[in-house]
């Protein structure tokens, strides 16, 4: 009980703190080195519209740009433990059956988004397991580029 309760205040007053520090970085940086603009760069792109176009997937970021992802290779890019494998605690990769992939593992079926963060295709084999971060595909994306 006092324990919690002390947790609390000493959390209130670091935040206050800490907000009142942030002010005064903002007045003492001189123009341009205000580190927000930077990190604004590393922010993860999220996709304002995707659809498969021929054997591609057409992405359209929100700043603006546009990616062709060949659905083969996304679909080679799988990220699911099935696909991939799966990591132990000792550091040993287990790996599913090998899958044997057909054409129909390079059509897409369906995409469904996950949250705000990724993307779960449903390929024409049946396969839907592999969640695709936006991170993920925009680097997968410009891997494929050019
Ligand atoms: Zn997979």
């Amino acid at each position: 009980m006092t324990w919690q309760a002390t947790k609390q205040t000493s959390l209130k007053r670091i935040e206050a703190g800490d907000f009142r520090n942030r002010a005064l970085i903002h007045k003492t940086l001189p123009p341009g080195v205000d580190g927000h603009a930077g990190l604004r760069q590393h922010a993860p792109m999220r996709p304002v519209d995707m659809q498969p176009i021929g054997d591609e997937l057409a992405i359209k970021w929100d700043d603006g740009s546009e990616s062709y992802l060949p659905l083969e290779a996304l679909r080679r890019a799988c990220p699911c433990a099935g696909c991939q494998g799966e990591m132990d605690v000792m550091g040993h990769l287990h790996k599913g059956p090998e899958q044997t992939l057909t054409p129909a593992s390079f059509q897409l079926a369906g995409l469904q988004t996950v949250g705000s963060y990724a993307v779960q295709p449903m390929w024409a084999d049946g396969h839907n397991t592999g969640i695709f971060t936006f991170d993920f595909l925009r680097r997968l994306a410009e891997r494929h580029a050019g």
